[in-house]
């Protein structure tokens, strides 16, 4: 091929798959016809002389055919496994079909990974960025904020703010005005890049920046000024905005725990004009972790037995004679340090370990009860608190059932309580519940009614047995009287609807004076009792009966 060589003498087949080549395309076998060549084979000179003898022997037993594979073998069979011994070998046909079906696959790939960048880019979008306002999302914030603070040495803030009853403004002006206003909100930050160095809207009218300042004092300013130019672009002083600012101390905690005490500051002002911008600190946190520690043991002091039913005895207001009481739960911890429910239960509804509790209570109101009839005493009823999430299970009036007859407890000796603002929030569920309970014959009680936004019609849409008039209702320091007024109208209402009334937090005689004027059935207050543990409360209705 290069002219170094004039001849090559080699095996037909090998001549043959050789001249097929493209780069051999010059060549040309000249076929040497009665040319033998005898086969020889060569050995290393110390080996065993016997062995010669049985070399020289087989090699004459080797056909034609054999030797050729032979050949074949190690000359042709080396070359086949390069790509290029096997391009040579296709058509040009064929070859350019394979090109097109190549580049067809290539294309296709290549449109397969622009789809994949684009949808990756469009789920990025919605990930980092708010539909509504452009401004990031949480998850965006959180993002930006981590990369910014791992190489900038600036003192930075998160504020956290929202706008109170926003609800409300969408009511007012609409839901497009309201978006408007939560568009504006963004952009207004947004003019102030310098001082606002991130900006996100979380969900609905909740919102949160970070602040590059030296100051608590620094961020305050920047926030009143934000908050004036709100209020300025919307023509209305009245809105309040609250805010909650946390310093970021500590570098390291993840970005959605800074927000979220940012936003425990802001749970800590009242929401009014002279108080509405709230700052993290070490009591809000400690409040927090109690909170954690009291959610996360919750289910072991119920093990343990240690959430415990006390007894408000409730007084005939006539006779006074005692004609019920209400189960309160007490959590004895075993040190003997009593924890009231206030302290607990909007935990354990947001936990979600509410249902449990008060299962737990219903059970022990049962098994009272039951000992009672058992020692031969004349039990009253006892009302028993459910939180509104029993409202969403559908077993519920099973459960009760049960409870009860697992004890075989008369049912009418258990009332069942739903707080008002309870009930107005489902009203449907409620309908089929209190109908359920009074199928299986339990009473049903409106809870604190009058704390609510209701009106007195709700008492007229819910068949419930018995109002309970809210504590607030005996703070009589309104010398218009207009409280006493509500309460004597509550009562006629409920008297015309064949409802029983219970006055609760009564723990003065005017107050009882008047509610008997007004015709209120039951008083339930410090003034005859507190609540009791069982044992008092057994020998408080034992001294009835005798
Ligand atoms: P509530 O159902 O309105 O219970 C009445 C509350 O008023 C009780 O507070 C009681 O001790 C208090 N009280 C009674 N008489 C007077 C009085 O004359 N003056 C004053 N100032 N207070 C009086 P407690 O026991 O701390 O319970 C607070 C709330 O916790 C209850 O309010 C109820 O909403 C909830 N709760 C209590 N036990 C349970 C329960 O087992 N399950 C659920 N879901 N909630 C419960
Ligand atoms: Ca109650
Ligand atoms: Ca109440």
């Amino acid at each position: 091929e290069t002219g170094k060589v004039d001849q090559v003498m080699i095996n037909s087949l090998f001549a043959e798959f050789m001249l097929k080549k493209r780069k051999y395309a010059n060549l040309s076998a000249v076929m040497l016809q009665n040319c033998l060549f005898e086969p020889c084979v060569g050995v290393r000179d110390d080996l065993d002389p016997r062995l010669y003898t049985i070399l020289n022997r087989a090699i004459f037993f080797i056909s034609q055919a054999e030797m050729n594979n032979i050949i074949i073998k190690n000359t042709i069979d080396l070359q086949e496994g390069s790509i290029m011994t096997i391009v040579d070998k296709l058509s040009i046909d064929t070859i350019i079909v394979v090109c097109i079906v190549l580049l067809s696959i290539i294309v296709l790939l290549l449109f397969l990974i622009r789809a994949r960048s684009q949808s990756m880019s469009k789920i990025r979008t919605i990930l980092y960025q708010d539909a509504l306002t452009g401004a990031l999302s949480q998850f965006g914030f959180e993002e930006e904020t981590s990369r910014l603070l791992s190489n900038d040495e600036r003192k930075f803030f998160i504020v956290d703010f929202d706008i109170s009853r926003f609800e409300n403004y969408n009511i007012l002006h609409g839901v497009t005005q309201g978006n408007a206003l939560l568009c504006m909100t963004i952009q207004i930050i947004e003019g102030h890049k310098d001082e606002f160095v991130l900006c996100a809207r979380i969900y609905a009218d909740h919102f949160v920046v970070l602040i590059a300042a030296d100051s608590y004092e620094l961020v305050i300013k920047r926030i009143n000024c934000i908050d004036a130019i709100i209020k300025k672009e919307l023509k209305d002083s009245s809105i309040i905005i609250n805010y909650g600012i946390y310093e970021i101390v500590n570098r390291k905690l993840a970005v959605k725990e800074m927000i979220d005490r940012a936003r425990a500051a802001k749970r800590t002002v009242k929401g009014n004009a002279s108080n509405y911008i709230g700052l993290y600190d070490s009591a809000i946190h400690d409040k927090e972790r109690e909170d954690g520690e009291i959610i996360s043991c919750m289910n072991e002091s119920l093990a343990k037995g240690e959430f415990t039913s006390y007894y408000q005895p409730k007084y005939d207001a006539h006779t006074e004679k005692l004609v019920g009481a209400e189960a309160l739960v007490r959590w004895v911890r075993q040190d003997g340090k009593m924890i009231f429910p206030d302290r607990f239960i909007k935990l354990f509804e947001q936990s979600g370990q509410i249902i449990e509790l008060d299962i737990c209570m219903l059970e022990q109101v049962c098994k009272t009860q039951r000992d009672f009839i058992d020692d031969g005493i004349n039990p009253v009823p006892i009302s028993v608190n459910f939180s509104p999430i029993h409202l969403y299970d559908r077993s519920f009036v099973e459960s009760v059932n049960q409870m009860t007859d697992k004890y075989r407890v008369p049912h009418h000796l258990i009332e069942i309580e739903f707080t008002e603002s309870a009930m107005i929030e489902n009203l449907k569920a409620v309908k089929n519940i209190i109908t359920a309970l009074h199928r299986s014959g339990y009473l049903v009680a409106m809870d604190d009614f009058g704390s609510g936004y209701s009106s007195l019609n709700v008492l007229k849409e819910l068949s419930v047995d018995v109002v309970k008039l809210d504590r607030e209702f005996m703070k009589f320091e309104d010398k218009t009287q207009k409280g006493e007024l509500v309460v004597q109208s509550v009562i006629k209402l409920a008297k015309k609807l064949s409802l029983v009334t219970v006055a609760e937090g009564v723990e003065i005689e005017p107050q009882l004076d008047f509610l008997r004027i007004c015709g209120c059935d039951i008083i339930q207050g410090y003034y005859f009792s507190k609540p009791v543990d069982r044992d008092t409360y057994k020998k408080m209705l034992l001294s009835r009966t005798n």
